[in-house]
């Protein structure tokens, strides 16, 4: 594993993009790549610093990048990221190297860098990469077991649970970025006590907090990720929202797990917050309470182990459309660190690739639902609700066991360490929309 902490962590680093310095996710200290539109105009590369985002074919074109970063920024000025991810570690070092120096305070560039910058308000944000496979797994254990719970009373969690990565192939072909709007599904449900499904839209709709793992380089079909490297095929994390149908899904999960009650839409954060800003915010792997099954060797590395995890802090919060028209914040709903995870971010990708199974550049991985183990954290409305038998009341005196049309789901995330500059993602947000008629 290598975790490089360089001068580009800096806390003392300022920005003469002056809305970088205290922004709340975009500090001089992240550096995130995506792909966006400047208003009018096609999609292409771009690095969030504060409220703006640079144009990076513009970068290059001005001359701005040579060597191994001016091959990095090449490779991230198209419409995917793709190329970029493709790579190596060391060529986005040394990009981010680069663009730290060109936004730090009192850089000579600065006249160059300045007409490139776009108000990022003013800009379309699109997917980072073209998502070849997108693979959700189920690491979040107290998530697991407060939902083995509603689906399974006496059995909530499988006795696999402990041993294996669990995880499912999603469906790439519907992930959007945040701001799309969320069409509530039509789909097969029935009541326990129906004798027969009915078709229509979908009554318990939910949302599922998540992070998002970029694959970086892939490997070869047929030859597995050793846990050791698996850390160089994380390309960054973003934030995930695997919106879920649970009644679509209660009728029609066995035995094959889930399908249509998922793969309506999933919503990411479209920034890509690298590998590299995450360093400092790497810490170990909560130790596995007292009793459990050691992994098997494949899935486990004494380093991993040290620094696995991320001190990185989730938090959810929903406002309906009375609460926008009102403009009434947001309210909470969950608070809980991303370290509760049953298994990390390198164990996942190893698994995965332990049968021979080939991950490529730009791949997403879903590390689950991340719940913490009080109500305070829990990260769907299944387990807040305790599976829609107790409703939440709005500050408009509305209530919810599950989402209504018109509402609006925000997830953020939060990196943070003691002695660093905190880092964030972006926006992660969509809106209930009506479902097509029957
Ligand atoms: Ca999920």
């Amino acid at each position: 594993m290598t975790v490089v902490i360089d001068e580009t962590h800096d806390p003392a680093l300022k920005s003469w993009v002056a809305s970088a310095n205290g922004h709340a996710d975009f500090p001089i200290q992240n550096l995130p790549l995506g792909i966006f539109s400047p208003p009018g105009q096609v999609p292409r590369g771009g690095v969030a610093i504060g409220d703006m985002i640079l144009d990076l074919a513009g970068a290059v074109e001005a001359g701005l990048f040579e060597g191994v970063p001016l091959l990095a920024a090449r490779a991230a000025m198209g419409d995917t990221l793709n190329p970029l991810l493709a790579m190596e570690a060391e060529p986005r070092r040394a990009l981010r190297r680069r663009l730290s120096a060109l936004f730090a305070e009192g850089s000579p560039e600065r006249t160059k860098v300045e007409p490139l910058l776009h108000r990022a308000q003013d800009c379309a944000m699109h997917l980072p990469a073209r998502i070849g496979d997108y693979t959700d797994f189920y690491v979040g254990i107290h998530h697991a077991t407060n939902v083995g719970r509603v689906f399974r009373p006496d059995n909530p969690l499988l006795p696999n649970y402990k041993h294996v990565p669990i995880g499912y192939h999603g469906r790439a072909s519907s992930i959007r970025a945040s701001g799309a709007p969320v069409r509530r599904p039509n789909g097969q449900r029935k009541a326990p006590d129906a004798d027969a499904p009915t078709f229509g839209p979908s009554q318990r709709l939910d949302y599922e907090l998540e992070m998002g793992i970029w694959i970086a380089e892939g490997n070869e079909l047929g030859e597995p990720i050793p846990i050791q490297a698996a850390d160089r095929h994380i390309a960054g994390l973003c934030l995930l929202n695997d919106w879920s149908a649970r009644d679509l899904q209660a009728w029609e999960y066995q035995p094959l797990g889930p399908f249509l009650a998922k793969n309506f839409l999933t919503t990411i954060s479209p920034w890509i917050v690298t590998a590299e800003a995450l360093a400092p915010f790497r810490i170990a792997q909560p130790p596995r309470p007292e009793g459990d099954p050691r992994p098997l060797p494949y899935l486990w590395s004494e380093e991993d182990q040290k620094a696995g995890a991320f001190a990185i802090e989730l938090e959810v919060s929903i406002a309906s459309a009375r609460m926008r028209e009102e403009r009434v914040p947001p309210m909470r709903l969950s608070r809980g660190p991303a370290s509760n995870m049953y298994w990390t971010a390198a164990q996942i990708i190893t698994h995965h690739a332990s049968n021979g199974c080939n991950l490529q550049p730009g791949d997403l991985l879903g590390t689950g639902t991340i719940s913490a183990p009080t109500d305070d954290g829990f990260g769907s409305l299944l387990e807040i609700t305790r599976g829609g038998k107790q409703p939440i009341t709005l500050p408009t005196g509305e209530t919810r066991t599950f989402l209504q049309d018109g509402d609006q789901l925000f997830l953020s995330g939060r990196a943070q360490r003691e002695g660093y500059v905190p880092i964030g993602f972006g926006p992660c947000h969509g809106i209930i929309i009506p479902a097509p008629a029957a």
